[in-house]
């Protein structure tokens, strides 16, 4: 029998972490949020009770809903906090090496039958799996940014993982009011294996000077009918989180056509992320963004 999810615990509280704690308290389940930063987590509180309220605004939920929500959210100091989750889902930062510690560190103060799910962007759920106590309860939950607008979210089975693990998962998304989709455990699975790379060609074509920063959004928002032009999308996902999905099918799919531009490389290199750190292809310090280049 598939278990029923009441309790989440959520480790990472960055734009991902602090969007699935607000879709699971809406959706009236328990939340407990972990980040090794502490600062992090007061922003991430922060940044669900703006967003809360925003909907509140807009009609979408009732003043008693949003503080309900809110108080449905309790902060996890360390992973033994954990304990009585019946579903943790890391979203931490795309780094396989600081996933596994994750991964080691969680599992021993897991209940045995705990799921334990990946919200990685690229990262082989087979081998995340490994570095776990449980690979037959473990799945990758890829939600979208921002989660609580976005309606889709990717599954993907490792190659231990079990039908009522799936089947678990796929209910836990179905009371979230979101719609899933199965993808087979190949890098980057089918979301981000096919915008990354056309992201990365959008760069390519800032960098080999064929157009502005200014005329390839504008581009592709009028002539692609896309809502975000490729550069804006990329600020908005974070740049050394498009570095690291590139890289990941760079070196998983062993073929050149996936490099990642040099230019996306420069902008990680000097710590200009996107909206995240406020400067990225655009400067988002003022007003109105600007463009960098
Ligand atoms: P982020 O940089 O906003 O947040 C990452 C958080 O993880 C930070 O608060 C950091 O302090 C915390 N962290 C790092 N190491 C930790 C540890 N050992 N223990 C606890 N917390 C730790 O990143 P994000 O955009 O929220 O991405 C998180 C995950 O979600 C990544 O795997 C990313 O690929 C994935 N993802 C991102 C997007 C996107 O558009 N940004 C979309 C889907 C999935």
């Amino acid at each position: 029998m598939a278990l029923d999810i009441r309790t989440v615990g959520i480790i990472g509280a960055g734009q991902m972490g602090n969007g699935i704690a607000h879709v699971c308290a809406a959706a009236g389940l328990d939340v407990r949020l972990n980040d090794r930063d502490p600062d992090r987590i007061g922003a991430g509180l922060a940044a669900i009770e703006g967003n809360l309220t925003r909907q509140v605004q807009k009609g979408t939920l009732t003043e008693e809903q949003s503080r309900s929500a809110m108080g449905r959210i309790v902060t996890a100091r360390g992973f033994s906090d954990l304990e009585a989750c019946d579903l943790v889902i890391e979203a931490a930062t795309e780094d396989e090496a600081t996933k596994r510690q994750i991964f080691q560190a969680l599992c021993p103060t897991l209940r045995p039958d705990t799921l334990v799910a990946t919200n990685t962007s690229s990262i082989s759920i087979t081998r995340l799996a490994a570095s776990t106590d449980r690979p037959e309860r473990f799945i990758g939950i890829h939600f979208m940014n921002p989660v609580p607008l976005m309606q889709l979210v990717e599954l993907i089975r490792g190659i231990a993982t079990e039908d009522p693990t799936y089947e678990a998962a796929k209910h836990f998304i179905a009371k979230l009011g979101k719609i899933s989709t199965m993808s087979e455990d190949f890098p980057a699975f089918i979301v981000n294996r096919i915008l990354l790379p056309m992201i990365n060609e959008a760069i390519y074509t800032l960098y080999e000077g064929v157009g502005s920063v200014e005329s390839i959004d504008t581009a592709m928002k009028l002539g692609a009918n896309h809502p975000m032009g490729p550069l804006q999308l990329a600020d908005f996902i974070g740049l050394d989180t498009c570095l690291s999905v590139m890289q990941v099918l760079y070196e998983g799919l062993a073929d050149s056509k996936y490099r990642p531009c040099p230019l996306l490389v420069k902008y990680v290199e000097a710590g200009w992320l996107g909206r995240k750190t406020k400067r990225g292809f655009y400067d988002y310090r003022g007003e109105t963004p600007v463009p960098t280049r």
